[in-house]
């Protein structure tokens, strides 16, 4: 039997540890049904070592007692108060180590010596020795340091024919990278990196924090900052509201009792849309944003350059960060990787590629469609009554639930259509309409009445649409079996609408016969992948590529026969190209 060598993405804020069993890449669960370590350590006042959510438990009423982000010291000569005794950035790292190998341990029911560990791509060598030390102290040998960005791509590109090129943002809770990485099969290359080590996921708690703080000072004339225990709660509910914030339009914060004032009690709700919320975190997007362009000059490349962007980091969750970087780079992220779990997973595919264990590409099951609905909105400058609004974008990890808000549009507005689309054209009429359902009854209300529509795709693909009115809680939904499958016919009218286009035909214009339609449908997606690897292929090669693909195009309108010889004589090209 191979010897085990984990994988572990050792955060400042979470820490994960993953290992390949059986070919597939496993994140092993830290505790029931978790699988993400809290980076925090401290001692309780009982003296029992704490690591994890129980030290994050503690952190906020015994900070003297608990340390937190702890890599951000890592490479410094210098001791760390916890409880009362000191200890060295590498020590305290040692402990969550320690833990994490004890968690695989247990998981895998054999002991564990060996791991690969990910650091960020602007670590210093000083940063690097620290973190191999800490690996050392908790007794295990550092079979490689690798660079995060380096470890997402490799999840995310695992199995992955040709080269390409990469952005990868990192947006975790305390720390924000952005990098270029170039992938060619297991090897990746940082091109440049850049980010601020002081940005993230806590910063945005911190503005909700901020938001509830000046609510209770205007509605009960106290500040909370007094209370500790106040606080703690605060930080909390101000997570979860952001965590919420990220599927859903609104988040109310309740926090019952939350201090006492001149002997009364104050109770805190408070409602947050997501609009006033991404209008609060919109300057540090607009950060990042600046960090991106940094890197990618710092590679000497430009927008054009990049093939994909992968998310990686629980903040990139926020779904203003997907769509400022579509809006700013004019390319939809990749996000298909639970983001938190990315790094880990790609440290054991390496740690799998240095124990010379074979690793399948990381599946997820992921929605192959955009479903939307629509709604009245500028279209080209004109007021358009079917803009496509898209709420389960593709490619999302199933299941997922979406929801976003809608507002009647005239007074006393009593019913709304909500037609229920599958498609990508910012014009819903342009996408497929999968289903249809009108809500009525809605109250006596101005126009603007809030109605959140939520869109849900559960484990076996079925899509549960419902529209509420935020006022009543009055609702209608649908339900549709068939929404990942039902349409593969449409992806074959647009092969064939693709191929009349070659043709120099109308795209209403009728079609040859199924099969011959198929034939050319093939015969299309061969021209396209030919033309892909055009791009790559040397002078010499180009050249065969070339004449292969004029074959074929000149095949298209003569016989069946003569179609599938020049086909055949491209496949061979291909095929040996590939090899
Ligand atoms: P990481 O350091 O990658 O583990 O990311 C942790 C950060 O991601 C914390 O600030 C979390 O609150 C944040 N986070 C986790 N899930 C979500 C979510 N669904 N939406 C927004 N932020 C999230």
């Amino acid at each position: 039997m191979n010897e085990i060598i984990v994988g572990i993405d050792l955060g400042t804020t979470n820490s994960e540890v993953a290992v390949i069993r059986d070919g597939r890449v496993e994140v092993i669960p830290v505790s029931e049904g978790a699988r993400i370590l809290p980076s925090v350590v401290g001692i309780a006042d009982d003296g029992e070592l704490l690591i994890g959510e129980s030290a994050k438990n503690q952190y906020v009423l015994r900070p003297e007692r608990t340390v937190r982000s702890i890599k951000r010291r890592m490479g410094e000569y210098t001791r760390v108060p916890m409880g009362d005794k000191d200890y060295s950035p590498q020590e305290i790292s040692a402990m969550i180590l320690r833990r994490l190998k004890k968690i695989a341990e247990d998981h895998l029911g054999q002991p564990v010596h060996k791991a690969v560990i990910t650091v960020p791509a602007y670590f210093s060598d000083a940063q690097r020795q620290a973190t191999r030390e800490a690996g050392e102290i908790a007794g295990l040998e550092v079979v490689r340091i690798i660079n995060e960005p380096t470890a997402a791509a490799l999840a995310y590109e695992s199995g992955h024919e040709g080269a390409r090129t990469a952005l990868v943002y990192d947006l975790g809770g305390g720390t924000f990278d952005v990098s270029v990485v170039n992938l060619e099969g297991d090897v990746v290359e940082v091109l440049a990196s850049h980010g601020d080590n002081h940005l993230g996921g806590d910063d945005f708690d911190q503005k909700i924090i901020d938001f509830a703080l000046e609510h209770i000072k205007q509605k009960h004339g106290v500040d909370a900052r007094q209370s500790a225990t106040a606080m703690a709660r605060l930080q909390r509910a101000a997570e979860a509201a952001k965590i919420a914030l990220s599927d859903r339009p609104f988040a109310t914060i309740m926090e019952e009792y939350l201090l006492e004032h001149q002997g009364a009690p104050v109770h805190l709700s408070l409602e947050i849309s997501r609009d006033d919320y991404e209008a609060m975190i919109e300057p540090y997007i607009a950060e990042t944003l600046i960090a991106t362009h940094v890197a990618l000059s710092g590679a000497h490349l430009t927008v054009s350059d990049i093939d994909e962007i992968l998310l990686v980091g629980g903040a990139t969750r926020t779904p203003l960060v997907a769509r400022r970087l579509e809006e700013e780079l004019g390319m939809q992220p990749r996000g298909e990787l639970n983001p938190d779990l990315c790094v880990a997973m790609g440290a054991a595919i390496q740690a799998g590629v240095i124990g010379g264990t074979k690793t399948s590409a990381v599946l997820v099951d992921v929605t192959p469609y955009t479903f939307g609905t629509s709604a009245i909105g500028d279209m080209d400058g004109e007021i358009y009554p079917y803009c496509f609004v898209p709420l389960i974008r593709k490619n999302t990890p199933i299941p997922v639930s979406k929801s976003e808000v809608f507002f009647t549009s005239f007074d006393g507005q009593h019913k709304v259509d909500v037609g229920v689309y599958q498609g990508e054209d910012r014009d819903a009429l342009n996408n497929i309409e999968i289903g249809q359902f009108t809500i009525e009854g809605l109250r006596d209300a101005p126009s603007g009445n809030p109605i959140v529509t939520t869109f849900s795709i559960d484990v076996d693909g079925i899509l549960h649409v419902t529209s509420r009115e935020k006022a009543t809680g009055l609702e209608h939904s649908i339900t549709i079996n068939n929404a990942m499958t039902r349409f593969e016919n449409d992806k074959l009218d647009e092969a064939r609408a693709r191929v009349r286009s070659l043709f120099g035909e109308e795209a209403t214009a009728p079609g040859p016969a199924t099969e011959n339609r198929r034939h050319r449908v093939e015969a299309v997606a061969l021209v396209e992948k030919a033309e892909r690897l055009l791009e790559k292929a040397g002078a010499e090669d180009a050249e065969d590529l070339v004449n292969g693909i004029e074959a074929v195009k000149d095949a298209m309108d003569k016989t069946d026969e003569a179609l599938q010889q020049a086909m055949d004589t491209l496949a061979d090209l291909l095929y040996y190209l590939e090899a």
